[in-house]
């Protein structure tokens, strides 16, 4: 491959947003294409926690337990619709033989190096660019908070498994008195927490403007509403087609485009199964000031504090990524809130949404050359796309500029 000089990068989530900063940065041309508008996709109202100490990959051994109870139970976080959808059916059963120890074991390793550079990646972005405070992570624990001690014992065992893994975790367990005393905003009935120390989180929407603009003004041309149709190999680099009648030709192209990214990398030889895990949140307004992370591990819930109030968010729905919004799903996931916080308005919510987290049959990105060296695919992040967003985008834009694929990414090649 000679030198790249242009990329085009299809998707503006928080992966296609990362990767073209770090390519504009390295002196690249970019042009990013989106069907849509900023950050539609899962980067929209996701619960964007920064927390490489729970950034683990999705098919483990319990999922197994989750999955089949769902079947009968809607209201279960992990729900697989009856389907006869053909796609949908062989993911779940390629999903299902990864669900065992040694495969989690060894896909956790491979994912360290993407949690170990996690918050370097926040920090390496919010230091060199215009919009420091916009796109500053806000560092804080998040709090595992549980109606009893033995709810904890899953959260426990995999804190460990991700240590034994050569994961670094730094925790602190709480008792019911002192959560009594510290958040207010509890549930009496919540009785034992585990505070993970020194994760960040951030507005993902709010992040992913101010991005799109820092990129836009390194001189990154942003075309929105228009749909890559196809990326093909060019004579000496990439041809993407467009949904207007036009093609761009450019040295490299970044397929960044989520839970939709089969339909483009199919025909490049990528063959790991992919779907969409639909997770669903809405805000809701606070009487107490919360400033961390709360997250209900039994229940699957996440809350972020934004603005003045929570971002509560949960459930993983597998199904295409174009079905409706379900209010079923977001009931569930009040009946479940109702017990567990305090002095939250859930009666009165807003921006309800639902957004197709990018998984994948291994729990692993795709992060790599397809069978054309010039076009990359940079998707698949599952339920942890915002926490390693900008190390994949620093990764990506390395391997471009440099040629040269490095070892950590041979886990994720999308040809495996
Ligand atoms: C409820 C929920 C909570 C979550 N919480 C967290 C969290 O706390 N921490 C965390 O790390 N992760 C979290 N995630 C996961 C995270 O949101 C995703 O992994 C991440 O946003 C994926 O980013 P992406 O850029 O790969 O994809 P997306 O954000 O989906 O972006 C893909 C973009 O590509 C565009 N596109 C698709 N096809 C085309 C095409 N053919 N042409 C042009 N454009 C196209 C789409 O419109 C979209 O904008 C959560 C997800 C959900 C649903």
């Amino acid at each position: 491959m000679s030198e790249v000089k242009s990329v085009v990068v299809v998707g503006s989530g928080i992966v296609g947003l990362s990767t073209a900063w770090h390519l504009l940065r390295s002196g690249v041309a970019v042009t990013i294409i989106e069907q849509s508008s900023v950050a539609s996709g899962a980067s929209y109202g996701n619960a964007g926690w920064i927390s490489p100490d729970l950034a683990t990959p999705l098919p483990e051994p319990s999922v197994i337990k989750f999955g089949l109870k769902s079947l009968t139970d809607r209201d279960s976080p992990l729900y697989v619709p009856p389907t006869t959808d053909g796609t949908i059916m062989t993911f779940a059963a390629k999903f299902a033989r990864n669900c065992t120890r040694a495969k989690w074991n060894k896909a956790m390793k491979a994912l360290l190096p993407l949690n170990n550079g996690a918050i370097e990646g926040y920090e390496e972005i919010s230091s060199q660019s215009d919009h420091q405070d916009e796109l500053k992570a806000k560092e804080a624990p998040i709090l595992a908070a549980f109606y009893s001690k033995s709810d904890a014992h899953a959260l426990q065992e995999e804190l460990a498994d991700i240590v034994a893994a050569g994961g670094k975790v730094t925790s602190q367990e709480l008792s019911g008195s002192e959560l009594a005393n510290q958040y207010p905003y509890l549930n009496p009935s919540v009785s034992f927490a585990i505070s993970l120390l020194g994760q960040r989180y951030i507005d993902p929407y709010k992040y992913s403007i101010s991005l799109a603009d820092e990129v836009r003004a390194l001189g990154c041309e942003l075309r929105f509403g228009v749909r890559a149709l196809g990326v093909e190999p060019g004579h000496t680099g990439a041809t993407t087609r467009l949904s207007n009648g036009d093609t761009i030709r450019s040295d490299a192209a970044v397929i960044a485009t989520g839970a939709w990214t089969s339909t483009l990398a199919k025909s490049l030889g990528v063959k790991v199964s992919q779907a969409a895990g639909r997770g669903y949140s809405f805000w809701a307004t606070s009487e107490e000031k919360i400033d961390h992370p709360i997250y209900f591990p039994a229940q699957r819930i996440a809350c972020t504090p934004l603005d003045s109030g929570l971002r509560i968010a949960g459930t993983m729905e597998i199904t295409g990524t174009l079905e409706a919004y379900d209010p079923r799903r977001v009931d569930a996931i009040i009946r479940s809130a109702r017990g567990l916080l305090m002095g939250v308005n859930l009666e009165e919510r807003e921006h309800e949404w639902v957004g197709p987290r990018p998984i994948t049959e291994d729990g692993l990105p795709l992060i790599g050359p397809t069978k054309s060296e010039n076009i990359w695919v940079a998707a698949g992040h599952g339920m942890w796309g915002v926490t390693h967003g900008p190390i994949t985008g620093r990764l990506v834009a390395q391997a471009l500029t440099s040629k040269k694929v490095p070892s950590i990414l041979q886990p994720f090649s999308p040809l495996r």
